[in-house]
């Protein structure tokens, strides 16, 4: 078996794991391959070892990386912060965008899409100055902006805390973003019940699936550390 297979089935199990202690089905978390910086064989590896889902931060790289391995039947979502003039490079064939933070995004999105995409709103929810992502007040004027919009499948929300060493101080963030999704839902600003939430890495998965992650987003642990 090769490394990366190896550190697939090692990933896997942790999410069993995780999933099993909290009385979770492990089939309701994701597994999304963050393949940022590394080559396309090496995604071709994991999908080899039965890994479908792939998540790529930069739009040129996933362009590249989605020609070269065009014949492989892989899912890739978009996660990294998307400017709104790359869009139409890579509507044409995401399934998802988990980056979604503002109304122009938004907007743009839609105009360029001729299919749903499933999105995700990106809230920073520890408010800092350095990452994108929208503020917590902004939420709704965004969930209700793109009820409007026939080409974006809204379908929950995605952070990313600030990196610490100890994977209990992003229990916070995690728990504040489900408690975002349940507000969402209660207030019934959005037509449909949105039920995803795409939190948790390599350093903090069993955490996130603890508070609710139905997508964890894990590169290192797959693919090894990036220069
Ligand atoms: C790089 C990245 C990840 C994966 O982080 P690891 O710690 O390597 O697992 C997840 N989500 C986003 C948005 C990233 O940029």
């Amino acid at each position: 078996m090769s490394n990366i297979a190896k550190n697939i089935e090692a990933v896997r199990k942790r999410i069993m794991l995780a999933a099993s202690k909290c009385g979770r089905s492990p089939d309701d978390v994701h597994l999304l391959a963050i393949s940022k910086i590394k080559p396309a064989t090496a995604v071709k590896e994991a999908f080899n070892a039965g890994q479908k889902l792939f998540g790529e931060n930069y739009v040129q790289e996933l362009k590249e990386k989605h020609e070269k391995l065009s014949d492989l039947d892989i899912e890739w979502h978009f996660t990294g912060h998307l400017q709104r003039n790359k869009v139409k490079y890579v509507v044409p064939f995401v399934k998802a965008i988990h980056s979604l933070d503002s109304i122009k995004l938004a907007t743009e999105i839609n105009r360029r899409a001729e299919r749903q995409i499933d999105c995700f709103i990106e809230v920073n929810v520890a408010e800092e100055a350095s990452k994108t992502g929208t503020s917590a007040e902004k939420i709704y004027e965004l969930v209700t902006a793109i009820s409007k919009m026939t080409k974006l499948n809204l379908v929950g929300l995605m952070t990313m805390p600030p990196y610490d060493q100890n994977p209990e101080e992003s229990r916070p963030y995690f728990s504040r973003l489900r408690h975002a999704l349940d507000d969402i839902n209660k207030k019934g600003i959005y037509p449909k019940k949105l039920t995803e939430l795409s939190m948790g890495m390599t350093g903090d998965m069993e955490v996130a699936i603890e508070e609710g992650s139905t997508y964890v987003r894990v590169g290192t642990a797959i693919f090894g550390g990036r220069a």
